[in-house]
Parts: structure tokens; C-alpha cells; sequence
């Protein structure tokens, strides 16, 4: 059983004893819920690989609780990389940098570079400071599984593992931070978030974007089997009207979940407005577990508008699909 940990002085006081003596909790943040450790201590680090089953090669986020932190981590940084933090910290923005050599390899998997991000939640910022030392976190959730994005989630797949957790609100933004490349200009965006693109080169006046699936990415990470239900998921990326249509025509049954432009229909999960990606974004993992929960045998997911943060809800979605996307509503169902 795990320890609760209330997000009250007492209870972060409680969560940062135990980070100094080596162990792991798992905290809220704006993005999901993540699972800290000293990111300066090796084994401790190693004990987050071990409790979530994550593949080594994954390099985790340090993430800490000011600004000035960042000096402490980086060994050199383009000069475009204070204008990105001025602007996009504390937030939903994980930025990769050259690593001091003190970082452990534990965290960058081996890697040369470090990713690092300043939360903009308060009580994931307490829990830092009064830490002291960068907290090194990947999602709470057990390796493959969809992120948790509320208290309950965590506790399903982290309690059995007993693992200390500190409870607090469902998270706001529901899915993970934008992670960029910043050793070189432009940047380049390896995982979309709430921060686009536009949003990046706005402040700094250009931004790549490399998130096609590859075998040898940039990004360890985005290799691996994500943010999947345990029922197969197959995803529509098409108008959900044509969804609507693909269904009725191939008698397809299992769990619905669905935009408020689809037909309503018994045994789903309605997300909200087609064109509103934020609402989408912040309860489609937790829509993925409580589809697990229901009647039916496999899950069928209505995509979203593409914009702003709907390009990475549109990821989540392909990847918890395991690519398995129709597009046309002509093709033929095949299984
Ligand atoms: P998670 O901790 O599950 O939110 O995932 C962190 C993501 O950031 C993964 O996709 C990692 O592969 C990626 N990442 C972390 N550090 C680096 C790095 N130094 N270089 C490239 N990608 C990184
Ligand atoms: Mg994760």
C-alpha cells in the first residue's frame, strides 16, 4: 500500500525526507502526474526505471523550481534558450541542453544532453525547493500505460508498488510537456505539447519539427509503445460525421469515445467540442482507463482538430492506437 501524502506543508515535508534518503513520489503536475527522484543520485534514479518497468535507453526530465536552476544543470546553452524560458517557464516546456558532466547517466540514459523544465504547479514547485535538488520525473504511470492524470489513476498503477504519493487536483493540461531540441538553431520539437511550434518560433524565430516515427529517433522515447488501454484502440482520423457513418456501416461494437459532434451512442465517452483540443487533451487518458473498466472488447477513438495543442493529442492518440488509424471512409475494415 502506498503512503498518502497530503499536498500540505507537513505532507511535502514528508515527500522530501524521503527523496533525500534515496526513495521515489510520485507528485501532481500542470502536465500529468509524475514520478520524482533525486536526479543527482544514480540510484535512486534507477529505482523509478525499476518501479515503472521503463526501458533504460529513456532519458528522464529534470525538472526544478527556479529559473537560475537551469546553470546548475547545463554546461552551455545557445543564447536563444533564455528567451524560450522567459517566456514559456514555469510551464509545459522541457528544453534539452548540453548536460554538466555531474548529471548522472541514470538520467540521460548516456546521452550528451539533459532535458530540463520548471513546472508552473504549486505544489510540484514546493515539493522541488524544499527537495533541493532537481527532481529527475517521468510520467507516474507503469511503462506503456496511458499517463495519469488524476489521483486515482496514480494510485491504480503505483500502489501496488508502494510507492509514496503526494494527492492533489486532476492535472489541467492532461497530457506531457513540448520537449525541444535546443543544441543547435532552430530548435527542433521532439514530443508536441500545449506549446506549439508557432508558439517557439514566435519567441525565437524559427522551430523544426521532428516527430515522424523512426526507427533510431532523436528522442529515445518516442520508439516505444505509449499511452496504451488494454483493449486494442483503433483511432478515426476523420470528420466525425464519416466516423459516425463507418461505424454504422460495419456494425462495429466495443467502447465509443467521442467528440459532442458524433452520433450519441450507449457505452461511450463523450471528450467535448470536435474543435476544442485543450478539453480532448486534459481527460483522454483518463477517458482510456475508464474504457478499460466498461463493456465491450476493444475501444474506438474519434481524433480532434489538429490545432494548437490538438497536433499532440493527435500523437497520444495515433500512438495508444498503435497506428492503427482509418482515415477514408471508404476503406474496408480489416482486423
Ligand atoms: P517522460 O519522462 O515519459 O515524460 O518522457 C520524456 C521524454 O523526453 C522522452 O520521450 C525522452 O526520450 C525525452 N528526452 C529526455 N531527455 C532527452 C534527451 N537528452 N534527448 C532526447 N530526448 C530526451
Ligand atoms: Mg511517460
Amino acid at each position: 500500500m502506498s503512503e498518502i501524502l497530503e499536498s500540505n506543508e507537513e505532507g511535502i515535508k514528508r515527500a522530501s525526507e524521503i527523496i533525500r534518503a534515496g526513495g521515489i513520489v510520485a507528485f501532481p503536475t500542470e502536465t500529468v502526474y509524475g514520478l520524482g527522484a533525486n536526479g543527482l543520485n544514480d540510484t535512486a534514479v534507477i529505482k523509478i526505471f525499476e518501479t515503472k518497468g521503463r526501458p533504460a535507453d529513456n532519458p528522464l526530465i529534470l525538472h526544478i523550481a527556479k529559473k537560475t536552476d537551469l546553470d546548475k544543470i547545463a554546461k552551455s546553452y545557445p543564447a536563444y534558450v533564455k528567451l524560450l524560458i522567459d517566456k514559456f517557464w514555469p510551464g509545459p516546456l522541457s528544453i534539452i541542453v548540453e548536460a554538466k558532466s555531474e548529471i548522472p547517466s541514470a538520467v540521460t540514459a548516456g546521452l550528451k544532453t539533459v532535458a530540463v523544465r520548471m513546472p508552473s504547479h504549486k505544489i510540484a514547485r514546493d515539493f522541488i525547493e524544499a527537495c533541493g535538488v532537481p527532481i529527475a520525473a517521468p510520467s507516474a504511470n507503469i511503462s506503456g500505460r496511458p499517463s495519469p492524470t488524476c489521483f486515482d489513476d496514480v494510485c491504480f498503477d503505483l500502489s501496488p508498488k508502494d510507492v509514496p504519493i503526494i494527492k492533489g487536483k486532476p492535472t489541467d493540461i492532461g497530457i506531457e510537456s513540448t520537449v525541444v531540441l535546443c543544441t543547435s538553431y532552430p530548435p527542433v520539437i521532439l514530443r508536441p505539447g500545449k506549446i506549439t511550434r508557432e508558439d517557439i518560433a514566435r519567441v525565437v524565430g524559427d522551430c523544426n519539427l521532428d516527430i515522424k516515427p523512426k526507427k533510431k529517433p532523436l528522442s529515445p522515447g518516442q520508439k516505444y509503445g505509449h499511452y496504451m488501454a488494454k483493449k486494442p484502440t483503433v483511432l478515426f482520423d476523420m470528420s466525425p460525421k464519416d466516423t459516425d457513418e463507418y461505424i454504422d456501416k460495419h456494425n462495429l461494437n466495443g467502447i465509443y469515445i467521442l467528440s459532442k459532434e458524433n452520433k450519441p451512442r450507449e457505452n461511450s465517452i463523450v471528450l467535448g467540442d470536435y474543435d476544442d483540443a485543450d478539453v480532448a487533451s486534459r481527460d483522454f487518458f483518463h477517458a482510456l482507463r475508464v474504457a478499460d473498466t466498461m463493456d465491450g472488447d476493444m475501444i474506438f477513438v474519434q481524433a480532434y482538430s489538429k490545432d494548437g495543442i490538438g497536433l499532440a493529442l493527435f500523437e497520444r492518440m495515433t500512438k495508444s492506437a498503435k497506428h492503427r488509424i482509418l482515415e477514408d471512409k471508404n476503406e474496408d475494415w480489416i482486423w
